[in-house]
């Protein structure tokens, strides 16, 4: 039965992205799921359930509590994101580890946190700058037997070649490699997607990837320059056929006026879906295999479909596909001027998520 907007996610194509990521790491290296945001629109559950990941990262401590909720009581979770003193409680009540880059955050920090520590080697976000104080939290934490992971993330592993990108690994590098040799069982990484599949020599013992696990090209172009699967499909379906005469309009402030008799479909879904107000006469849609353009202004709970003058097939009912069959979240990103990972982030839960068979 059609709902008015569904994401179609593809246990499949999650499975086959894991797969994809994989066949380029070294044998013992580990793949980290990130499902933050709930798993960047695609919902952290599945994604968490057919990536096969023996670790998962998430930003925020309520993440990872909603993962154990959700039944995934034995996988690592990694709280990558800041910590309030509240949350870094419901953290650690969820059994996640947690990450640090001053001596001060260790201060009553229970026996039981696994803590990663982080080297800010350029993103210029979380950590410290400093390879002498990342140095000095990750031996106090050694010494009460806290530390469990050496770590850092790269501003620029998406634009090929960059030397910013060189200057980032080999800090890190230089950082991790004689701190992992006196405390071995701390797991160094660093790689996010782009570096996982652009950069074996940032891949160390794990590489946290998300945005390819979910098909999405990390360079927001096309995923399948990179064999990677889209495992969400985006669609709606026609609630209203109906003729619209020339210098008839439809929508708010009539950004649509027909030119020429034409008729228009009516599909349920609009910005509060997560269909945003920039795709205002930018967009298109499928529906039977033919793309259409979305005419008229985006509003909170449709859109307007020109399609064409007379002789349509298309009919009350027929599904309408927003993302899929061709259209990219990458396409869509850039038609808004943003990223594939903000499009499917951006579907809010008014989206019902749905796993194919
Ligand atoms: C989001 C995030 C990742 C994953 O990045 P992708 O580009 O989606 O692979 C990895 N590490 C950190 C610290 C992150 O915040």
């Amino acid at each position: 039965m059609a709902l008015r907007a569904q994401a179609h996610i593809d246990p499949a194509a999650l499975a086959a992205n894991a797969v994809t990521l994989r066949a380029v790491l070294s044998r013992g290296t580990r793949l980290c799921a990130v499902v933050k945001a709930d798993g960047y629109g695609h919902g952290a559950a599945l994604a968490a359930a057919h990536t096969g990941a023996d670790w998962l990262a998430v930003a925020t401590a309520l993440e990872a509590a909603g993962l154990r909720a959700a039944g995934f009581a034995t996988p690592r979770i990694l709280v990558m994101g800041a910590l309030s003193p509240a949350e870094r409680e419901i953290a650690l009540a969820a059994r996640a580890d947690i990450v640090a880059w001053n001596l001060a955050s260790l201060d009553g920090l229970p026996s039981v946190a696994r803590v990663h520590v982080k080297l800010d080697s350029g993103m210029g976000r979380l950590g410290t700058r400093s390879p002498e104080q990342a140095t000095a939290v990750a031996e106090a934490l050694a010494a009460r037997g806290q530390l469990a992971g050496l770590m850092t993330h790269f501003a620029t592993a998406d634009v090929p070649g960059d030397p910013f990108f060189a200057e980032q690994l080999s800090r890190f590098t230089a950082w991790a490699r004689p701190l992992n040799a006196r405390f071995p069982d701390a797991l160094v990484h660093a790689a996010n997607s782009a570096a996982t599949l652009a950069a074996p020599a940032a891949h160390f013992d794990m590489v946290r990837a998300g945005v390819a696990l979910y098909g999405l090209d990390p360079a927001n172009t096309d995923p399948a320059r990179l064999a990677l699967r889209p495992a969400l499909r985006l669609t709606s379906y026609v609630a209203a056929v109906k003729a619209c005469a020339a210098g008839e309009s439809a929508g708010y402030g009539r950004r649509f006026v027909a030119a020429r008799d034409t008729v228009l479909a009516t599909v349920p879904i609009g910005y509060g879906d997560g269909w945003r107000r920039g795709l205002t006469n930018n967009a298109d849609v499928v529906i039977h295999g033919e793309r259409y353009p979305l005419v008229g202004t985006v509003s909170m709970d449709n859109i307007t479909v020109d399609l064409g003058p007379g002789g349509s097939p298309v009919r009350p009912g027929d599904t309408v596909t927003l993302i899929g069959d061709g259209i990219t979240a990458e396409e869509v990103a850039g038609r808004l001027g943003t990223l594939n990972y903000e499009v499917t982030c951006g579907l809010t839960a008014r989206v019902t998520r749905t796993e194919v068979a």
